[in-house]
């Protein structure tokens, strides 16, 4: 039976690939999340909303430039320093030294961070 053979290479190729996880790199992952932090450089709000929900405004002032929030790690002392991103890397909060990745807080982090939790409704999304 020509083509049996055959028929099953593209199965065994998809498996592989399944099985390497290529289809989810590791960068992906580091930047994966459940949740989206926000910092309001008017009112310094720190609040954070549901994956899907992009707040268009502070649930403190109502004024619309907040700016989202990225963790940077630091390599010497592992302290993550929670600031806006965009504007290069930051200097570590705790030893000073420049951070050299980035990471996306998760819901638990931005807790800590001291950031609360807002609804799509509080941060004018409908
Ligand atoms: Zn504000
Ligand atoms: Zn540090």
């Amino acid at each position: 039976m020509p083509g049996t053979g055959l028929g099953i290479f593209p199965l065994l190729a998809l498996m592989a690939c399944l099985g390497c996880g290529c289809g989810k790199s590791q960068v992906d992952q580091a930047l994966d999340s459940d949740a989206n932090g926000f910092l309001c450089p008017d009112c310094k709000a720190k609040f954070y909303t549901d994956r899907k929900v992009f707040a268009n405004h502070c649930p403190a002032c109502n004024k619309g430039n907040i700016e989202m929030v990225v963790g940077f790690n630091c390599p010497a002392d592992k302290h993550v320093t929670y600031s806006p991103r965009g504007r290069g890397f930051v200097a570590c909060e705790q030893c000073g030294k420049v951070t050299s990745a980035l990471s996306i807080p998760r819901e638990a982090e931005l807790k800590t961070w001291g950031a609360e939790r807002k609804t799509a409704a509080e941060v004018g999304v409908e």
